[in-house]
C-alpha cells in the first residue's frame, strides 16, 4: 500500500545535517584553561568567541559532538524581542515595568548584534531578513497580537503590522487562522551551518573544542575550579554552564530550574519553488498563537517546507511525532495534500518557570540557560553576556542578569507534570475553537 506520509527513504535525522553533518572533534583536553564551557551549542560557542576576542582561552566541551544539541536541529527562525513577547503575558505583569522595558530593548538590540556577528565573523548560513508571520488561532488571539504589535512598535515604530482575516492570503493562504501579525525584524538561517560557523569562529579566536567529553561536576580549589570530565580533570578560572534542554544531574542547581521539552520537526519532499511560494508567498518564517504551537518555513533553497511543533510534551518516538506533524501540516495547508516527508527529528528546548531567558552566576559558576523554545538569537546574546561578565569592565549590565532564576518546591528536574500541562494546553486550544486532526 502506498504510504502518503513517509516518502521512500524517510530518515529520522535533521534535514539540516544533509548539508552540515555534526563533525566529531576529539581534541586532547588541556590540564588547565581560563574558562571551562559545558555544552557546545550556540550559547557555549558564543561565549567562547567573545572570550577569545579578548585573548581569554576557553575549552568548550560537549558530551556528543560540538553543536549536536538543539543548535543544529532547530527551525532557524529568528527574532529579537518578538520571542520575549511570546512569554506569558500574565508573568510580564508581575515584572517591574522598567526591567521589562529594558529587556525588550536589549532583545531588540541583540538582533542587530546578531546580524553584525554574522558579517564580522563571515558566517555563511543562508541568513535572510525575511520577517515573521504569526497566525491567530482564535479571535481573542488576534486581539492579543494587536497588543503585541503595540509593544513592538513602541520600541521600533512600523516593525509590526496586524493582518486581518480577510487579508491573510497575502501572508499565508489558510482558512485556519483568524488573521495574524507580520513582524519585519525577523529572519531565517540554516541552523547547522550557523552552529558550524560559530564553531569555526571560536576556534579561530583560540578556543579548544572537544566533543565526546561528558562533564560530571566540579569542585573548588581556592578561587579556581577543578572540572571532572569523562576524559580527566581540567583546572579553570571560570566555569560556564550552557547545556540548556540537555542539562543533567552534573549541574543539579540549574536542572531544578529548567523544564526540558522535546520539540519535533519534519521536512517535506521537494515540491519546487512555485508550490512553496503558493503557500508562503512572502517566504517568511511562520508561527502561531496556540498553546501547542506550530512553526514552519520554506527550506533555504525554497524547494521544501519545514514544519515543527511540540508533538507531545512527553517524549514520543520521532516517527510518531513526524506523522502527527504531517497531519497538522496538511490540515493547516490542504494545498499540500499528497506531499510526503523525507526527514523527521526532535530536539530538546528548556523552559524556565518564569518563561524568561536567564544568564548569571551561581556559586561562582556562570550560566546562560532557558531559551523557552526560541534561542538562536537569544542564546547567542546571552553567551556573549556571560563572557562579558567573566571579562569584567562592562559598564552596562544586561537586564537579564537582574532576574531571579526560580524553581519549584520538590522539583528535581524531571517534569512529571508535563502530561497534565499538555492536556491542559490541548483543552485551552480546543476551548478557543481550534480543531486539530487526530
Ligand atoms: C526542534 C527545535 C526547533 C527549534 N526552533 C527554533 C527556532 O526556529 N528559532 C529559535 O530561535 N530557536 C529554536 N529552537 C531553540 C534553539 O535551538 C535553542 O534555544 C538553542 O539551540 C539553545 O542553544 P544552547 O547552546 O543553549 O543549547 P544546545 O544547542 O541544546 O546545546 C547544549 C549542549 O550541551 C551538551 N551537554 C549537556 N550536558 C552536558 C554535560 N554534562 N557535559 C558535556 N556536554 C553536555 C549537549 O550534548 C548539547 O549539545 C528550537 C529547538 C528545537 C529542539
Amino acid at each position: 500500500m502506498a504510504d502518503d506520509t513517509f516518502a521512500p527513504g524517510f530518515v529520522e535525522r535533521p534535514w539540516w545535517w544533509e548539508a552540515a553533518p555534526p563533525k566529531p572533534v576529539e581534541a586532547p583536553l588541556p590540564d588547565e584553561t581560563d574558562v571551562a564551557i559545558i555544552g557546545g551549542g550556540i550559547a557555549g560557542l558564543s561565549t567562547a568567541i567573545e572570550l577569545g576576542r579578548s585573548g581569554v582561552r576557553s575549552l568548550v566541551m560537549d558530551r556528543e559532538t560540538i553543536g549536536w544539541g538543539a543548535s543544529s536541529r532547530n527551525g532557524g527562525a529568528l527574532s529579537g524581542a518578538g520571542s520575549l513577547g511570546r512569554a506569558r503575558p500574565d508573568l510580564h505583569k508581575a515584572l517591574d515595568a522598567k526591567l521589562l522595558a529594558e529587556m525588550v530593548e536589549e532583545a531588540e538590540a541583540s538582533f542587530e548584534e546578531f546580524e553584525a556577528l554574522l558579517s564580522r565573523e563571515g558566517i555563511d548560513c543562508a541568513y535572510r531578513r525575511c520577517g515573521r508571520f504569526v497566525g491567530a488561532h482564535a479571535p481573542a488571539a488576534l486581539e492579543m497580537l494587536a497588543r503585541r504589535a503595540e509593544m513592538l512598535n513602541r520600541a521600533d515604530p512600523g516593525v509590526a503590522t496586524l493582518i486581518p482575516r480577510e487579508r491573510i492570503a497575502e501572508e499565508l493562504p489558510t482558512e485556519r487562522y483568524h488573521g495574524g501579525l507580520a513582524i519585519e525584524r525577523a529572519g531565517s538561517l540554516h541552523p547547522a551551518l550557523y552552529t558550524q560557523g560559530l564553531a569555526a569562529s571560536a576556534r579561530r579566536h583560540g578556543a579548544t573544542l572537544a566533543g565526546g567529553v561528558s562533564v560530571q561536576g566540579w569542585s573548588r580549589d581556592g578561587s579556581a575550579f577543578v572540572v571532572r570530565t569523562s576524559r580527566g580533570a581540567v583546572r579553570a578560572k571560570h566555569v560556564m554552564v550552557a547545556t540548556n534542554g540537555y542539562t543533567g544531574a552534573a549541574t543539579q542547581w540549574h536542572r531544578r530550574r529548567l523544564i526540558p521539552v522535546a520539540s519535533y520537526m519534519i521536512a517535506t519532499e521537494e515540491i519546487g519553488e512555485e508550490r512553496v511560494r503558493a503557500v508562503m508567498p512572502r517566504l517568511r518564517v511562520y508561527g502561531d498563537t496556540k498553546k501547542i504551537l506550530y512553526y514552519f518555513r520554506p527550506s533555504p533553497d525554497f524547494r521544501r517546507i519545514l514544519f515543527g511543533g511540540r508533538a507531545s510534551m512527553r517524549d514520543a518516538p520521532v516517527r510518531d511525532g513526524a506523522a502527527w506533524l504531517h497531519r497538522r501540516l496538511i490540515h493547516l495547508l490542504p494545498q499540500l495534500s499528497g506531499t510526503r516527508i523525507t526527514h523527521g527529528w526532535k530536539g530538546n528546548v528548556a523552559f524556565a518557570f518564569d518563561f524568561l531567558p536567564h544568564v548569571g552566576v551561581h556559586d561562582g559558576a556562570h550560566y546562560a540557560l532557558a531559551c523557552n523554545g526560541s534561542g538562536v538569537v537569544t542564546m547567542t546574546h546571552l553567551g556573549r553576556v556571560a563572557a562579558r561578565m567573566m571579562l569584567g569592565g562592562d559598564n552596562r549590565a544586561s537586564a537579564f542578569t537582574r532576574l531571579p532564576f526560580p524553581t519549584m518546591p520538590f522539583y528535581a528536574g524531571t517534569p512529571w507534570f508535563m502530561p497534565l500541562v499538555t492536556a491542559w494546553y490541548r483543552w485551552k486550544d480546543h476551548r478557543d475553537g481550534w480543531r486539530a486532526p487526530a
